[in-house]
């Protein structure tokens, strides 16, 4: 039989332990070890089994908890967890000991997946771990931020393989009150939030909450009994659906979203957001409800409530490609805006303009949020420059340089990812900060080693038993899987590759030649063992056809104890094998990985990296914490490409890595490795942390924005006025503004070298503007055959006579020089010299 509905029952403690059920609730103890042993000294075995205190608390037999109710001992560890929680909570940490006034009272960070721990499966891949990471750095920074996301009753898929190594997902069913999250409710009914949809219906969404440490992350959840049966769906599956079960997600993701942190502020007291981040742009339609509110509540128009908009969101784009950014057909956005219910007193006219692309039939969520947002970056310095160039055309004059989109490199949350044996080793928290003064005091190559081999060992140990559970799966008996107690082996040069299949990652890159692959895994003297894994998106057959390729490849009964798929790659697996694996494997094609966040685990473990230099790993990778597998750069066709890609792979592993493993110290240690380990630990481990990304994103974003915010708001929105006034007047003169006789005057009689003294002179016509209204620049620099300036200087010139203007300078550099003479707008409220994507030039 089966139920028509399920629902949980939560365990009643008993009084002596209530404490416990903050600690089972708050999950800090993801990454916190002396919570999670509090739980397993309940009964190390059942914990084992279940992972998670709050199903530990349901799972233990009522009799157990009677007995731990009156263990002093236990009592007084409860206790003190319980209290170092409470100080966790509310102890003054490094945002409240910064000196900044006006550093945001609380910053709202929106993302469609949230992967804090796989206790809560509300994420697909990097994107959904990047924004957990997020939010537990922010806690441990103790920078004021609330999560906001959806809640997916079915999550993302499971997968498992067929007997013939296809894909199989299955969606597992979630029941929020089994999972670590509280609904909101006021006076016990759950608070709701509404946004209109066509035909004059309403979407209706509870809000459950999770603590993460002390980021509160709020879940929308549209299964309630408000909504009619085909709108309680919405939030059925993690990117599941077509284009209108999705942009439905987006619009409650954005629009619902913020109305739930407003709710959710007004509710508790938390203080209520001045800055809103999204990571990638699916909850873009924020930036619409935030300017609702102004126009509604202050009486502004659209174009004045704008900057102050603009002001206080940040956007971070993810996709290096031009194909993945998400799009709607136009007639379906103008569908949900049209009777202007949803975002009431926006025209919808406006709403389409911000999604407007070349392609007039699409609407492009990544333009509307570099619209709505004054801050906006890619997520390593590769990624930002390749950004830069994607979006140039919405910058049309300026330099791809000059586009205004940063990068933050992204991070790891340290505690979270890095083997707790590692830390104790190490004898710091290699989290939050990674302490100071030399790694390596006190700590011996041999310790280190033995260190590694330990988590090998506890790595070969979790893929034989996963193999095993892949293999009954798929139908295999158990008497015929003996050889699965030989898969892999502690001491062999262990490879990692698991992440996504989408055709750019190239899962099959190492079977491009298999006889290469085979003789490198079954070499007598210095073998190597893979362990691969990865979920393909369920409506991607390619996808699906790799993985399919590489299970049949594994399935040779010559290599199966060499190489190895373990299906259903998630957060709990992923651990062993960023702590187990020597060498964390990534060869995309260069440069279409924007960041890639799983070899940074593996290197805060000590994992040495092999990978294309794409990503973190163009600007991380130094010659000796790692390969770099050469790119083929500039070769078009894309199998000569992996050719080459390949040969240069196996050729590392084969002739560099491995022999380098294998040569020992008489001691057994393998010195020249584990400096490469050391160096990796020392200079890799406080870049990649999520700590140092939040910093910066606090310093270089929500501070600053905060600042503009309050310059736009403050005064009755003194300065959000004065921009649009200024824009307007822009609208006018700029179209008439021109320059006419630029000029280099030289004093000087002899030859021109470095340093001689130039004056640039231009007559120009403001067009109405007053000089004090514009920056006025001449631009001195080197040109090639294609009068492009390059390794430009830029000196502001100043009012020389009536209608003319000039600057003085010294020649910059040697060889062949140009100048030229710019325009550009310029007001207090404006982040960056092209944000209004208007220049006028000589
Ligand atoms: C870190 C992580 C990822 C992201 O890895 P990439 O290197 O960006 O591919 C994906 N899935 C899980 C479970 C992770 O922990």
């Amino acid at each position: 039989m089966r139920a028509v509905r399920r629902f949980t029952v939560r365990a009643s403690l008993p009084e002596s332990l209530s404490g416990l059920g903050a600690l089972a609730t708050n999950l800090r103890w993801t990454w916190h070890p002396p919570t999670r042993d509090l739980f397993a000294s309940m009964d190390a075995e059942l914990f084992d089994a279940v992972r998670d205190p709050l199903r530990m608390l349901t799972a233990l037999p009522p009799s157990r908890l009677d007995e731990l109710a009156v263990d002093d001992d236990f009592l007084g560890r409860a206790r003190a967890a319980a209290e170092d929680l409470e100080n966790y909570l509310s102890e003054p940490r490094w945002y409240q000991q910064r000196d900044d006034a006006d550093l945001p009272p609380a910053v709202a960070y929106f993302s469609m997946e949230f992967g804090v721990t796989e206790a809560l499966p509300n994420y697909s891949g990097g994107l959904g771990v990047l924004a957990g990471d997020h939010l537990k750095a922010a806690s441990d920074l103790g920078v004021p931020m609330v999560g906001v996301g959806l809640l997916y009753r079915n999550g993302y898929f499971r997968q498992s393989l067929s007997l013939d190594g296809w894909q199989v997902e299955h969606y597992p069913v979630i029941d929020p009150n089994a999972f670590p999250l509280e609904l909101l409710t006021v006076g016990g009914r759950p608070v709701l939030i509404g946004v209109a949809m066509p035909g004059g219906r309403e979407l209706c969404a509870q809000i459950w909450q999770a603590r993460v440490g002390r980021v509160p992350l709020l879940l929308l959840d549209t299964d309630t009994e408000a909504n009619d049966d085909d709108l309680r769906g919405v939030t059925d599956r993690l990117y599941g659906g077509d284009a209108d079960h999705r942009l439905r997600q987006e619009i409650l993701a954005g629009i619902g979203g913020f109305r739930a942190v407003r709710k959710y502020c007004e509710i508790t007291g938390h203080p209520q957001p001045m800055v809103f981040h999204t990571n990638e742009g699916h909850a873009g339609f924020l930036g619409l409800e935030r300017a609702r509110e102004i126009v509604q509540a202050d009486g502004l128009a659209f174009d004045e409530a704008m900057p102050a908009v603009r002001a206080g969101t940040l956007f971070t784009t993810h996709t290096p490609v031009s194909a993945g950014i998400d799009r709607f057909p136009v007639d379906l956005v103008q569908r949900y805006f049209a009777d202007g219910r949803l975002v009431p007193d926006i025209d919808p006219r406006r709403v389409l303009a911000l999604g407007a692309e070349d392609n007039p039939g699409l609407f492009n969520m990544a333009h509307m949020g570099l619209r709505l947002a004054q801050r906006a970056n890619g997520v390593s310095q590769l990624h930002g420059r390749v950004t830069r160039k994607m979006f140039s055309r919405l910058w049309p004059g300026f330099d791809h340089d000059e586009v205004p989109i940063s990068s933050v490199t992204n991070g790891v949350h340290g505690p979270t990812w890095v083997a707790r044996e590692l830390s104790t080793l190490l004898g710091r928290e290699w989290g939050l900060d990674t302490g100071d003064g030399p790694l390596r005091d006190g700590v011996s190559d041999a310790q280190l080693w033995g260190l590694r081999r330990e988590l090998r060992e506890k790595l070969v140990f979790e893929v034989r038993r996963r193999v095993r559970a892949a293999w009954l799966q798929r139908g295999a008996s158990p008497l015929e899987l003996g050889w699965v107690d030989s898969v892999f082996d502690p001491d062999v040069l262990t490879v990692g590759f698991a992440r996504r299949v989408p055709t750019y990652k190239r899962l099959t890159l190492m079977l491009r030649d298999p006889e290469r692959l085979r003789t490198l895994l079954l070499d007598e003297d210095r073998p190597i063992q893979v362990v691969v894994a990865g979920k393909s998106h369920p409506a991607d057959e390619n996808g699906k056809q790799l993985i399919q390729q590489i299970v049949r490849f594994v399935d040779g009964a010559d290599v199966r104890h060499r190489i190895v798929f373990l299906p259903d790659y998630g957060m709990s697996m992923a651990r062993y094998l960023y702590r187990g694996c020597d060498v964390w494997l990534n060869n995309p094609v260069r440069p279409l990985e924007a960041c890639g966040t799983s070899g940074m685990k593996s290197a805060l473990n000590g994992g040495l990296n092999l990978s294309i230099r794409d990503g973190w790993w163009d600007e991380c990778y130094d010659g000796s914490n790692g390969w770099a597998i050469p790119t083929a750069d500039g070769v078009t066709d894309p199998l000569r490409r992996d050719d080459l890609e390949a040969a240069a792979l196996y050729e590392l592993l084969g002739q560099q890595i491995a022999p380098l493993f294998y040569d020992r110290s008489p001691d057994g240690v393998p010195t020249g490795w584990l400096s490469m380990v050391w160096h990796t630990l020392e200079t890799l481990g406080p870049r990649v942390q999520a700590s140092r990304m939040v910093r910066e994103y606090v310093d270089n974003g929500y501070l600053p924005a905060s600042r503009m915010v309050a310059a736009a708001t403050g005064d009755g929105y003194r300065g959000a006025l004065s921009l649009a006034d200024y824009r307007t007047k822009l609208e006018v003169s700029w179209p008439r503004l021109r320059i006419f006789d630029s000029e280099l005057l030289v004093e000087a009689t002899e030859p021109l070298v470095v340093g001689t003294e130039v004056t640039i002179r231009a007559r120009i016509d403001l067009a109405g503007l007053d000089p004090s209204e514009v920056d006025i620049q001449a631009v001195v620099g080197q040109v090639g055959d294609d009068d492009e300036l390059r390794d430009t200087v830029t000196v502001p010139m100043t009012a020389d006579g009536i209608g003319a203007f000039a600057a003085r300078l010294k020649l910059p550099r040697p060889g062949s020089i140009g100048y030229t003479v710019r325009v550009l707008p310029k007001h207090g409220l404006l982040a960056a010299p092209a944000e209004l994507a208007r220049v006028v030039l000589a």
